[in-house]
């Protein structure tokens, strides 16, 4: 993924030309949940969506893996509990 255009080089229509900025710009969710089963039966779907995928690239060294920080975050209830701490804030 190094060779992605440069848009201080490069114009943007010959940046979307580029095959490796077109596949990252072509992948859709199908692919990812094709790749993830346990994402497309996960109950919390859909709020994580399978995670970022620059996070999931990151974590995992698959672009199409799902993300395991958003993972953790949806399944290891710690979005519920910071919800939980900044209503508790907010009423202070
Ligand atoms: S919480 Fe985990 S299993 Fe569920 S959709 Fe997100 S990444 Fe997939």
């Amino acid at each position: 993924m190094s060779e992605l255009p440069n848009l201080l080089e490069k114009g943007f229509a010959e940046a979307l030309m580029n095959p490796r900025l077109r596949y990252l710009l072509d992948i859709k969710k199908g692919d990812i949940l094709a790749r993830n089963p346990e994402c497309a039966n996960c109950q919390v779907f859909k709020d994580c969506g399978t995670g970022c995928r620059t996070s999931a690239l990151i974590g995992s060294g698959n672009i199409l893996a799902k993300d395991p920080i958003a993972c953790q975050l949806w399944k290891g209830g710690y979005k519920r509990r910071f919800m939980e701490i900044a209503l508790a804030w907010e009423r202070r």
